[in-house]
């Protein structure tokens, strides 16, 4: 396998083409942004920790059936994954309040939802990627409302796996945010990462932010919090 051009640079990841036209290579970066990239900054060893701890999750998640765009790790900062054409459509989870919805609604952080809440999000850097409904997502033709159930059911799975992964780790898992895409041959997987960058993660005991909150609020210790979620996880998944 040869790794080609590149074929798009995101905030956080490269992507480059391979001598395969199905699979792509994914590259992790230290490079962290917020706030839709006004505030931009690095994260000491971020890229390899979230190439680690999104490559033992997504083995977790694809031993427990769930359909992913992950093939194998490379090394340090690279992944081997199916190429797929991403839903534009963030699909986020909220089993706390906290973020944005917090903001939103004029409630504290920190609040157990007795439901779990989903939101979606319109993928366009232009406009921060606006809060959208499914008649939205509809109209703008970015999915069917059959294939919308179909991703809110795959988010919601997902969602009670990581709930159990983290909870092992003794960790709440507050909210998160998860890209899905379409392969060749139409299938709906799991794409983009999972990693302290897309979830919030509160320690049960201390309620310590592990996660990228450290990096948009200036909390510091941000490459420890994620090396301590990278350790729990190993010790849970026996890695
Ligand atoms: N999130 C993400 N990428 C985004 C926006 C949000 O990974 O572009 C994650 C974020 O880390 C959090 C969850 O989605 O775990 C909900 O984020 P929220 O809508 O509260 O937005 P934020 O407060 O991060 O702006």
């Amino acid at each position: 396998m040869e790794k080609g051009q590149m074929l798009y640079e995101g905030k956080a990841k490269q992507v480059f083409e391979t001598n395969n036209p199905n699979e792509v290579i994914v590259r992790y970066k230290d490079d962290a942004t917020a706030f839709n990239a006004q505030k931009k900054g690095q994260v000491d060893k971020k890229g390899e920790l979230n190439n680690a701890i999104s490559t033992l999750i997504f083995e977790y998640l694809q031993e427990k059936e769930i359909p992913t765009h992950f093939i194998k790790q490379l090394d340090d900062r690279e992944q081997l994954v199916k190429k797929v054409n991403i839903i534009p459509l963030e699909m986020v989870v909220r089993n706390y309040s906290a973020g944005s919805m917090a903001q939103r609604l004029g409630v504290e952080e920190g609040i157990k939802s007795p439901v779990t809440i989903f939101d979606i999000c319109y993928k366009k850097d232009e406009l921060g990627d606006p809060l959208i409904n499914d008649h939205h997502a509809v109209f703008l033709g970015a999915a069917t409302y059959d294939e919308l159930d179909e991703m809110y059911e795959l988010t919601d799975v997902i969602n009670e796996l990581l709930i159990d992964l983290f909870d092992k780790m003794n960790i709440i898992l507050v909210d998160f945010k998860i890209e899905l895409g379409k392969t060749a041959d139409g299938e709906i997987v799991l794409a983009d990462e999972i990693s302290p960058d897309t979830c919030r993660l509160w320690d049960k005991d201390t309620m310590k932010k592990l996660d990228k909150d450290r990096f948009r609020r200036d909390l510091g210790e941000v490459t420890e919090a994620y090396e301590e979620i990278y350790n729990r996880l190993k010790k849970v998944l026996n890695k």
